[in-house]
């Protein structure tokens, strides 16, 4: 999709801070960091949200938690053993959750206390 921010940054259209890629995952540092670690991990393929690419491809649904799994081990927030920084998995869907980017993907937040519930 030309006109999608995110199909551009997939495309090399568009500067990324790549941090991971496979041939279906993109992952890449958001440009307004809420937290040390803030990443957005995206499929390749164009899906408007979560829930959409969820009824479409759930495998590559899958593919994505487990790349933002490997994106947070990369970042230093999954310990092999003791005890966890741990990290967090936001996906906004549609308008009232705030998204405001309509090409799915997860934030991998980090680094910091988060809070709960979030606003
Ligand atoms: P959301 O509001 O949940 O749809 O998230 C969209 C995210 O995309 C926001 O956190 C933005 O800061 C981020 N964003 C927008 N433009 C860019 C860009 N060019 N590079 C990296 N992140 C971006
Ligand atoms: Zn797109």
């Amino acid at each position: 999709m030309s006109d999608c921010l995110f199909c551009r940054m997939v495309a090399g259209d568009v500067p990324a801070t790549v941090v991971h890629e496979t041939d279906r995952v993109f992952a890449f540092r958001d440009i307004n960091p809420q937290a040390p670690t803030h990443v957005l991990v995206i499929p390749k393929d164009h899906h408007r949200n979560a829930a959409a690419l969820a009824a479409a491809d759930p495998g590559l649904l899958a593919d994505i938690v487990s790349a933002a799994r490997q994106v947070a081990e990369q970042e230093g927030l999954v310990a092999g053993d003791g005890i966890e920084p741990g990290f967090r998995i936001v996906t906004n869907t549609g308008p009232q959750a705030g998204q405001s980017v309509d090409h799915v993907h997860l934030h991998v937040l980090g680094g910091r206390d988060l809070h709960w519930p979030p606003g």
